[in-house]
Order: structure tokens, then sequence, then C-alpha cells
């Protein structure tokens, strides 16, 4: 089985959220379970050449507002499955992955010189797997190239949404000369083109990264304007969770922490935590818990209700670690409520890489994930393989991928609220903190968390079984 998967971001390429930590352990657990898998990833200019090998072809010809052009494809192994970085300097090079204001017409250029590049292999993918509104231009393309070129006559797509907030909108106008004119009810909502709605309808088969999420997006709450769409095309819509790279995310073998433990030893997590105050400025107080959360710095992770309860949160008497990157006025809180208490409240604004989120996954004690919505999240399963316990609001594949903490049973690894309200917050992180206050309980809880399994090999066959329906569907179109 053959499956090409199209991604804008990818680890350890290029990372803006969990997409990348998602497109990057696909691939690579997809060919450790004998899957022919490869990559198609934009070839940024922040993406580390020492991760890239060599040129695979200086002459990919790509059609383009009605000229032909020459572009190079660059290839690496780094994943052990084949990457491919499509070099187009003028849409790529820009020093970003989102947020130019011509995104969409440089996303639709990425789909149709990956489609490109496909042609070159010495045979067709059975599945093309497009991720988010960038690679929504994907399936309506193929869906009409493979109407007359024999090459494409077998390959299916399916359309994975890793967050339906972002559309991809775009003026239809622009349409025509992107030459999707012919398509154009694929695309139009309220007045808008939305690439992700195109996705959405043109592909064969659709998926979302966790069963809850698969349910809330059909609901108009959720759907952002297509709920209904997605009720009609429920019989194609799976919900499948992601999994964690675990040779990334391992506490035993973790290059990145001041100390490698585990399950059965936990002592080298005490260390990791002072080495956490160390690196935030705050005293070693090592008694008092650690509460830490890590996100884009935007509505959805729920950063209202932290802001409305910060002073609730101190009151507990613990310390809060805080990593984010986003919007200006969550940047702005977390700034002035570290200089309002700048021993108990440590903070990192922007986008740190990869060594201080393992660092604050090692050393915190709870992490708090309070969010709107959570199409699935990732952190919260990190956190678990790091005794890290979560506390969550329940909705998304935080509902699905945290058990309440039952005294009763000593059953559960985390702690989990419904209403989204602060109140309901601190209600649960001051429940999570009396069971923190009981060592012999919490040992219990971590230990649930930490043997949890939500490995990418799990993951990863649920995939491979849904390629495989797609791949005995017949053609819709
Ligand atoms: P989302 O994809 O919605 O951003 P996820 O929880 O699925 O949320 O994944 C977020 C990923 O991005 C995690 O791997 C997290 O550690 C990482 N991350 C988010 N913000 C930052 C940041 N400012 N610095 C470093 N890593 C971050």
């Amino acid at each position: 089985m053959r499956i090409a998967i199209l991604s804008s971001e990818a680890v350890p390429f290029a990372k803006v959220g969990g997409l990348a930590d998602v497109s990057g352990a696909l691939t690579k657990a997809l060919h450790s379970q004998a899957v022919d898998s490869l990559l198609i990833i934009p070839f940024y200019d922040q993406i580390d050449r020492a991760l890239v090998d060599d040129e695979f072809i200086n002459d990919l010809e790509v059609t383009w507002r009605g000229q032909e052009g020459r572009i190079s494809v660059f290839r690496s192994t780094t994943l052990k499955a084949p990457a491919y970085l499509i070099d187009a300097p003028h849409y790529f090079a820009r020093g970003l992955v989102y947020g130019a204001t011509d995104d969409f017409e440089r996303f639709a250029f990425f789909c149709r010189a990956a489609i490109a590049l496909l042609k070159r292999f010495d045979r067709a993918p059975d599945v093309v797997h497009c991720n988010d509104w960038p690679c929504g231009f994907a399936p309506v393309e193929l869906r009409a190239r493979r109407k007359h070129e024999e090459f494409f006559t077998g390959t299916r797509s399916l359309f994975s949404i890793h967050n339906m907030a972002y559309h991809g909108a775009f003026n239809p106008v622009d349409l025509w000369w992107l030459d999707f004119l012919n398509y154009a009810d694929d695309f139009m909502l309220s007045g808008t083109a939305s690439a992700l709605k195109a996705g959405l309808v043109a592909a064969d088969t659709l998926s979302t990264v966790s069963p809850r999420y698969a349910r809330e997006i059909q609901t108009p709450e959720q759907g952002y304007g297509l709920d209904w769409l997605l009720r009609a095309r429920s019989d194609r819509l799976a919900g499948i969770t992601n999994g964690v790279d675990y040779e990334v995310w391992n506490p035993k073998t973790d290059p990145h922490i001041a100390a490698p433990f585990d399950a059965d030893d936990l002592s080298g997590k005490q260390k990791c935590k002072l080495d956490l105050l160390r690196r935030f400025s705050l005293p070693e107080e090592s008694a008092r818990p650690i509460i830490a959360i890590i996100s884009r710095l935007v509505a959805q992770k729920g950063y209202d209700l932290i802001r409305q309860g910060a002073s609730g949160i101190l009151d507990t008497g613990a310390f809060f670690i805080a990593l984010g990157a986003g919007a200006r006025e969550y940047e702005d809180f977390l700034q002035s409520w570290h200089d309002r208490a700048p021993h108990r409240v440590g903070i990192y604004k922007g986008f740190a890489g990869e060594a201080l989120a393992h660092q604050i996954e090692a050393g915190a004690d709870i992490f708090l994930m309070p969010s709107l919505y959570e199409p699935c999240g990732l952190n919260q399963m990190y956190s678990m393989r790091y005794g890290t316990i979560p506390v969550v609001r329940a909705t998304g594949g935080l509902d699905d991928t945290v058990d309440n903490f039952d005294p009763n049973t000593g059953k559960g690894d985390g702690f989990k609220f419904g209403p989204y309200s602060a109140t309901a917050m601190l209600e649960k992180i001051r429940e999570a903190l009396y069971f923190y206050s009981e060592p012999e309980t919490w040992r219990g809880i971590q230990r649930n968390a930490m043997k949890r399994d939500n490995s990418w090999t799990i993951t990863a066959k649920k995939y491979i079984n849904l390629y495989e329906e797609i791949i005995e569907l017949p053609r819709i179109f």
C-alpha cells in the first residue's frame, strides 16, 4: 500500500502546532508497519538544511497562472520514510509557515506541485492523505484529474480535519486564476471561498483526530458553518485519536531533561522539577506544586478562563509556568501576571522549540488544558507519560484521552471538568491538588497515567484499516 501524506507542517522540519507532530509521526509509524509511506511538505526557509539530503529533481513542471514553470524538489530520509520538500522560494522562503496575506495561494500552489510530483513516481499512491485547509485544494484537483488521467484512476483521497476553525478563506474571484472556477461550488461558503470546505466536499473519505470531535463538528456550535456538510457525510467520517511518538516523548531516554525517570522510579522527576524552577527563575521550593501549560495563545486554549481564575490559581499555593506564543492580549496578560507575582508565575512568550517543552513536561506536577474546544490535544498525552497529571476540560480529544480519577476505585489518570467556566476549572485544580497532598494517592495516579498506551502503533493500525477501506470504496465521482 502506498500512502502519500500532504501536510503544511511536519516534525522535525517545520512546526506550528500539533499537526506537525501528527504528520511526522504518522509517516514514520506507517513506514515501520511496512506501508510504503511518503511525506510531502513545503521547503520553508527556516527548515534546518542538515535534515535535508539532496536535490531529488530540479525540473518538476507545474502549471500555474496559465504558465508552465519548473521547480526543484528536495528529499530527506530523516523520518526513515522519504520526505519530499517542494522548493518554491517565492512562496515558502518567507520566514513563516502561516500568516501571509496570500496563504491560500501559497498552499494552492503547494497542492498543485505535490500532485505533479506524485506523477513523477513509478506508480500512483493508493491514498493521498490531505491534512487541514492548506491541503484542501488537493482532493479537488485529484478528483478532476483522475477522470482523464489513467495514472490516478486508482487513487483515493482522505481529508483529515485537525481543526475546523481554520478555513483558509479567500475571495472567490481568485478561483479563476487558481484554475478552480469549474469547481466553485465546492469552495463557496457564505460568499467566500473556503479551502476547508472544498477538501471536505471533494475527498473520498474524511477523518478527524478523535471520536468525540468527530461528533462535535457535526453540531452548529462546533461545525464552523459546515456542520450540515459533516452530517451529510457522516458515513464517511472517522474519528481516530492521535498517538504519541514515544521515541521522542519518553522520560527514560529524553536527551532534553535534567534526569531520566520512569513509572517505577520517579526520583529523576524531582531533579527535573528543580531544574525547571531554576530555568524560570522561580524559588527552588520543591514541595510547592507546579501547574504548567504549553499552548498557542489563542481563545481555543482556554486562556480566558486562566485570566479570570488567575488569582484563584495562585491562592492554591501552586507555581504557574506558561509557555506560549500567539495573541497579544494573552501575551500581555501573562506578562502582567508574572510582573504581579514574579516568584510564583514563570513565563516564556514565544515559540521555544522542543527542549523547553520537554523540560516543562518533565518538571511540572500538573498540566492544565482548559480548552474551549480541542480536536485531540497532544500535550495531555505527553504529560501522562511524564507523570504530569492533566487537568482538562472534557471536550473533544481531551475527553477521549483522559479518565477522571476516582478515589473509590483508584482508577483514572487525570482530572476533567465540564462547564467552560473559571469556577469549574478552579474547583478541579483544587481537587487535583488535594490528591497531590496525599503522596501515595498521587503516586497511583501517576502510575496510571505513565502506563497508559497512547503509542502510534495503535493509531497507525487504525489509519491502515481506514486506508484499506478507502481503497475498496467505489469511486463516488
Ligand atoms: P494545537 O495543535 O492546537 O496547537 P496540540 O496540543 O495538538 O495543540 O499540539 C501543540 C504542540 O505544539 C505540542 O507539541 C506543544 O508542545 C507544541 N507547542 C505549542 N506552543 C509551543 C511553544 N510556544 N513552544 C514550543 N512548543 C509549543
